[in-house]
């Protein structure tokens, strides 16, 4: 730690190339590194005489006025154009805005070894390398993990494990799982009369846009038959082929991690990401990057000692790509009065991007939002702003991880916020989603990944730094979220050992 007296300017400055440990600096607490670079000001230049007044350069009223007159232009002209091009700029590149009062005070707090004052950004406590490990374990070596499967299982045990290494455990219940069964037959009934439902009561153009971005739903199980069919369209005559082809029972469970808070009747806020794949992929993207991001999110969190006043719960969901079930699963597990105090949800699917160069969008998507006197559902052209979905515009505005841009809110629910959006729970999915440039119109030209349930779901062709980037965003509208929501007993949890 520096200890010279010079007053210092603490400047933002990841500087993406240098390697993740150069960027840091360690302030004897492995969770409070931080990336704020300081430098010295420059030392003053030693005065030197001014040159005297050349004999020609003596003062004319004519030269003044003519000076004064060049101003106008000057004031009129090029000031406006100026500002308005700077305010233009700051538009789009909302990255890195000049650091507020409060957040030089934190940086000088933190690098002066008080890191449990800092309130503001523990997402810069999100290790790469530990989400490239993760990565690693979930799509290179367990690889597919459609429901029932190997791999179903084996990713469970494997974020059990890491769960249990954060001191999570199923004796004192901060640690559990939840089995379900999928029943195809039933799901079938129930998609059909969704569609139907949905269909009725929403515009065909708007209606058709979001089936075209769609997520999950029955024609996503791979290696069905049919692959050809559009696999958001529903069609009766893929269940048939499900059902022909595979079981129609399925086995599977989701895992939760509570982390507790001193608050009385705390709110809950679920952080999850879906642990299942459809049939025939590594999922990279969907959802191993989702996986990776959570359990990183649950580190960075749950090595905090601050009490953030809410209850945290990690779900890492199954079931999702056949209809969101490990999710529906979870709250119809609840009790009322622990329904009620859900106050948020921070879903993560598809957490990086693919590198196949078409230009990519980070979204926050919703679909519906609370107003205090009842709850409404958006649409695609007025997506719902709700108050999970503004924390992440609020951290986003703090700092973007050298995104040029968040989308948010955009308008879509085939992902797993579709339950929790049900049951009137502000609700967002952060996802990285593909730009499609045949479509003029914002919110509406942004579609899933190309690469999404195919074959070409794979770690080589995955993106990390978008993985990382997501996992902060998490962290930080976590942080965000759970700060207005804190009451005022906040105290800080049992020392780390
Ligand atoms: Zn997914």
């Amino acid at each position: 730690m520096q200890t010279s007296s010079t007053k210092r300017i603490y400047k933002h400055n990841p500087e993406p190339e240098k390697t993740f440990a150069e960027q840091f600096e360690t302030v004897g607490d492995d969770y409070y590194e931080y990336n704020w670079d300081y430098y010295e000001p420059p030392a003053e230049e030693p005065s030197r005489p001014r040159p005297r007044a050349q004999s020609g350069s003596r003062f004319s009223w004519g030269r003044f006025i003519a000076a004064f007159l060049l101003t106008i232009p000057i004031l009129t002209l090029i000031v406006p154009a100026g500002w308005m091009h700077y305010h233009a700029y700051m538009r789009e590149h909302r990255h890195f805005p000049p650091l507020s009062d409060e957040m030089q005070a934190v940086c000088t707090r933190v690098l002066n070894g008080a890191p449990e004052e800092l309130e503001v950004s523990l997402s810069n406590a999100v290790q790469p390398q530990r989400l490239q490990q993760d990565m690693q374990r979930i799509v290179g070596e367990i690889g597919n993990r459609f429901v029932a499967s190997d791999g179903d299982e084996a990713v469970r045990e494997y974020v059990l494990q890491q769960l249990a290494a954060l001191e999570y455990s199923e004796q004192d219940g901060s640690l559990y799982t939840l089995p379900f069964t999928i029943d195809i037959e039933a799901t079938r009934e129930r998609w059909v009369k969704k569609e139907k439902d949905e269909e009725e009561e929403e515009d065909s153009e708007w209606s058709s846009l979001e089936r075209s971005s769609d997520h999950a739903g029955p024609g996503d199980v791979e290696g069905a038959p049919d692959e050809t069919q559009d696999e958001d369209e529903f069609d009766e005559d893929d269940y048939e082929l499900i059902i022909e082809t595979y079981h129609i029972y399925y086995d599977s469970e989701s895992v939760v991690a509570v982390r507790p808070t001193k608050v009385q009747n705390p709110g809950i806020v679920v952080i999850s990401a879906h642990l299942d794949t459809v049939y025939d992929t590594d999922g990279a993207i969907d959802n191993g990057s989702g996986v990776a991001a959570l359990l990183e999110t649950a580190r960075v969190l749950s090595a905090s000692r601050q009490d953030f006043g809410v209850e945290i719960r990690f779900c890492f969901f199954s079931g999702e790509e056949l209809g969101m079930h490990g999710a529906s699963n979870y709250l119809d597990t609840l009790s009322e009065e622990e329904r009620a105090r859900h106050i948020g949800m921070i879903n993560i699917d598809m957490a990086a991007c693919s590198n196949n160069g078409i230009p990519k969008a980070f979204s926050v998507s919703t679909y519906g939002r609370n107003t205090g006197s009842g709850y409404e559902t958006g649409s695609f052209a007025h997506p719902a702003n709700n108050a999970v979905s503004s924390a992440a515009i609020e951290a986003f505005s703090i700092n973007s991880f050298g995104v040029p841009r968040l989308y948010a809110p955009i308008h879509w629910e085939k992902n797993d916020l579709r339950p929790f959006h049900r049951a009137g729970i502000d609700a967002i999915t952060i996802s990285w989603r593909e730009i499609d440039p045949s479509r003029a119109i914002t919110n509406f030209n942004i579609a899933s990944p190309l690469v999404m349930h195919t074959t070409d779901d794979r770690l080589d062709t995955m993106d990390m730094q978008s993985l990382e980037q997501t996992a902060r965003l998490t962290v930080a509208t976590f942080e965000r979220f759970a700060r207005h929501h804190r009451r005022p007993d906040i105290r800080i949890l049992g020392e780390r050992g």
